[in-house]
């Protein structure tokens, strides 16, 4: 059989236009990496039981991309496949994180000098002083608070669409525990005091090197108050009045739908 592999500009996979999005699952020939100039093509170990390895190729955002194909977001295809962490995606997920570490990985970080691969590993080494690198993953907190009268806080954030509320989020700092994140965020964020935070899941996200960890946490103290910088609009949303959620397959959905459920009380 022809050897797969996942096409890749940016966080986008390519495919022939006349493929449904939910075909790519298994990944396309390789032999196709013939239409674009010269890509950057690799091989690394998967992360599933028996271990196969994943091949990606990743098209320069410069290149020229044939009428015939299409470019859909990973994103997408997340919430194609709704479920996180999954096998049909998990794949795909490791090949996207890859695919852009790669662009930023092309010359050593010590002495300048251009990197080797390491064959058959997520890995280069620099030939000049030895120095591994290894992807870079960068973990981000999430968390599902809960208030009075088994209300969750939902916020709309600058970078969404018109509409979207989410949980609130962010990047962990160095010398920071997660739990220490969640604290600092959601002050910062909007205002308020939380307690009893419990870790629940993570997911991938490598949009482009996130690891996200999902935490649940009740309100203790404080009046909302958005920031007005990264946060416009932060409100307690009973069930029956949600807003516009994020897609199915992101971990805050998957947060919010366990508190439909009847978690996190
Ligand atoms: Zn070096």
């Amino acid at each position: 059989m022809d050897k797969r592999a996942f096409f890749f500009l940016n966080d986008s996979l390519l495919l022939p236009a006349e493929l449904s999005d939910s075909q790519i699952s298994e990944g396309l020939p390789l032999e196709l990496s013939k239409e674009f100039d010269a890509p950057d093509i690799f091989e690394i170990p998967g992360i599933d039981e028996p271990l196969s390895m994943i091949t990606g190729v990743s098209v320069s955002p410069q290149a020229e991309i044939p009428s015939t194909w299409r470019a859909i977001p990973v994103r997408r295809i997340l919430a194609i496949f709704g479920g996180i962490n999954d096998g049909e995606t998990r794949r795909i997920v490791r090949a996207c994180h890859i695919a852009q570490w790669r662009r930023d990985s092309l010359y050593c970080g010590t002495c300048g000098t251009k990197n080797n691969d390491v064959p058959s590993q997520a890995q280069r080494i620099c030939p000049k002083c030895g120095r591994l690198e290894f992807p870079r993953i960068c973990p981000a907190v999430i968390v599902i608070i809960t208030g009075d009268d088994n209300r969750i806080l939902l916020a709309h954030n600058k970078r969404f669409k018109t509409g979207i509320y989410s949980l609130i989020s962010g990047f962990n700092e160095a010398g920071e525990t997660l739990e220490e994140t969640a604290v600092r965020e959601i002050r910062e964020e909007v205002n308020i005091e939380v307690k009893d935070i419990v870790y629940i899941k993570s997911q991938s996200w490598p949009f482009p090197n996130s690891l996200m960890l999902g935490f649940s946490a009740r309100y203790s103290s404080g009046t909302i108050k958005p920031d007005g910088e990264e946060i416009e609009d932060a409100r307690w949303f009973a069930k029956d009045n949600l807003p516009e959620l994020p897609s199915e397959g992101s971990l805050s959905r998957y947060l919010i739908n366990e508190w439909l459920n009847g978690n996190f009380k």
